[in-house]
C-alpha cells in the first residue's frame, strides 16, 4: 500500500513564470509502514516537500495522495478536517501551548475532531512516550525531550495513518534525539504507522528504512537501509 504519492508537484512561492521552484517536478511514493527521512542542503525544498505532502500547503502543480485521498479534491474545510482526523504532525519547536497542560495538549487533536477523549487511550499514549506522572504539568516546566514526547503523543492521539515529522531531534542533545527516533520506530513497528521525516542529522537519517535527497527542489536519489557513509 502506498501511504502517499507525489506526481509532478512543483511549488513556486512567488508569482510568475520567473519565480524559482521551491520544489521542482517531484513524483514519488512512500509505502505505508515504514520511516522515511527527508535529507538536502538548506534551502533545497524539505519544507516545502513536508508541507505539501501533509497538506498544510498546496502545489501549484501537480497532485498529492495521501492515504488514497486526492488533496487537491478537497476544499479548505474539508482538508482540514482531513489533517485533524488522518495526519499527525511534529516539529522542530514542539508547537505545544504553553497555557495547556500536558494533558490538555495531548487531547487537543481529539477535541479539535470532534471527537471523546478516552481515557483509556489517553493513559495508552502518555505511558508509550513515558509522559505518565507529568499529566497535570505545563510545558515550560518540562524539559526539551519531554516536550517532544509530548508533541509525539499529540500527534499519535488520533492514530493517524501518516506521522509527518519536521526536524523533530533538531532541538534536542543526542541522548534525547535518540528516544525520540525510537518513540518514532516503535510508531512503525508497533502502532503500523508511517512516519515522514525532514532531518539534517545523518544519526537519525540511519534510523529510517529509506532516505529521500533533495537538491534544488528536486529529488535527486533515494537510498533504502540506509548506511552512515550514504547520509553524511
Ligand atoms: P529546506 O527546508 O530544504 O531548507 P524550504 O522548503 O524551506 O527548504 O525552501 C525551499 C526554497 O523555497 C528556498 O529557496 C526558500 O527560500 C523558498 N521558500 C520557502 N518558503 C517560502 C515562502 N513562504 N515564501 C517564499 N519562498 C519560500
Ligand atoms: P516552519 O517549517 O516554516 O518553520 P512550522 O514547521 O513551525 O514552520 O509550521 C509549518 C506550518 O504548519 C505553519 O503554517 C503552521 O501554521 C502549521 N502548523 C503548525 N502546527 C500545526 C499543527 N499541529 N497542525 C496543523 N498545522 C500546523
Amino acid at each position: 500500500r502506498t501511504a502517499v504519492r507525489l506526481t509532478r508537484v512543483t511549488k513556486r512561492y512567488g508569482r510568475g513564470p520567473d519565480a524559482a521552484a521551491a520544489l521542482d517536478d517531484v513524483s514519488t511514493s512512500i509505502a505505508a509502514g515504514g520511516f522515511t527521512a527527508v535529507m538536502g542542503p538548506s534551502g533545497s525544498g524539505k519544507s516545502t516537500f513536508l508541507h505539501c505532502a501533509a497538506g498544510l500547503d498546496r502545489p501549484t502543480s501537480g497532485t498529492v495522495q495521501l492515504g488514497g485521498q486526492v488533496l487537491g479534491e478537497l476544499d479548505e474545510k474539508r482538508l482540514t478536517r482531513f489533517r485533524r482526523t488522518r495526519v499527525g504532525f511534529v516539529f522542530q519547536a514542539f508547537n505545544l501551548l504553553p497555557s495547556l497542560t500536558v494533558e490538555q495538549n495531548i487531547t487537543l487533536p481529539l477535541r479539535l475532531a470532534g471527537a471523546g477523549t478516552d481515557h483509556d487511550s489517553v493513559h495508552g499514549v502518555t505511558a508509550a512516550v513515558g509522559l505518565t506522572g507529568l499529566l497535570d504539568r505545563r510545558p515550560s516546566q518540562l524539559s526539551g525531550g519531554q516536550q517532544q514526547r509530548v508533541a509525539i503523543a499529540r500527534a499519535l492521539i488520533t492514530r493517524p495513518e501518516v506521522i509527518f515529522a519536521d526536524e523533530p531531534t533538531g532541538a534536542l542533545d543526542p541522548d534525547t534525539a535518540d528516544g525520540i527516533l525510537t518513540l518514532l520506530r516503535r510508531a512503525v513497528t508497533d502502532l503500523h504507522q508511517t512516519v515522514v521525516m525532514v532531518t539534517h542529522d545523518p544519526v537519525a537519517a540511519q534510523r529510517t528504512d529509506q532516505v529521500l535527497f533533495l537538491a534544488e527542489g528536486r529529488l535527486v536519489r533515494r537510498v533504502e537501509s540506509p548506511s552512515a557513509a550514504e547520509v553524511t
